[in-house]
């Protein structure tokens, strides 16, 4: 993206330059087609000074999008603590703590420590 905008800065640098020498070539002696010319170059370089102006903003907005991404896994690894609240055993209906549920690749995992039951928790679409 840096390169790009590097390209579009030159670019328009460059039209803006050119139309200048147009400019001053217009009026000496005064020209209508090369007058048009400048002004088709400063519309150029205008178009350039925009685009680069545009991609600086995007790249303003994006960090934005990506702390978003941060927070969405974030509450996804807190979801599971949240969902602590009133958990019980559903075999002694013992209330269990952060310390005896496992989150693995196959689910939520819990391990009552005080019937010692181990068994899968349903996943709430919470998150
Ligand atoms: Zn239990």
């Amino acid at each position: 993206m840096k390169v790009l905008e590097g390209v579009f800065v030159f670019f328009a640098i460059m039209f803006l330059l050119l139309s200048a020498i147009f400019f001053i070539a217009a009026f000496s002696p005064f020209s209508l087609d090369i007058l048009v010319e400048a002004v088709v170059l400063l519309l150029i370089a205008m178009v350039f000074f925009f685009l680069y102006y545009r991609s600086e903003k995007m790249e303003a907005n994006r960090p934005v999008e990506v702390y978003q991404d941060v927070n969405i896994s974030t509450s996804k690894d807190l979801a599971g603590e949240a969902e602590l609240h009133d958990l019980k055993c559903k075999h002694c209906g013992a209330t269990l703590t952060a310390e005896d549920i496992k989150i693995t690749d196959a689910g939520v995992i819990v391990k009552c420590p005080y019937c010692g039951a181990v068994y899968r928790l349903e996943e709430e679409p919470k998150w």
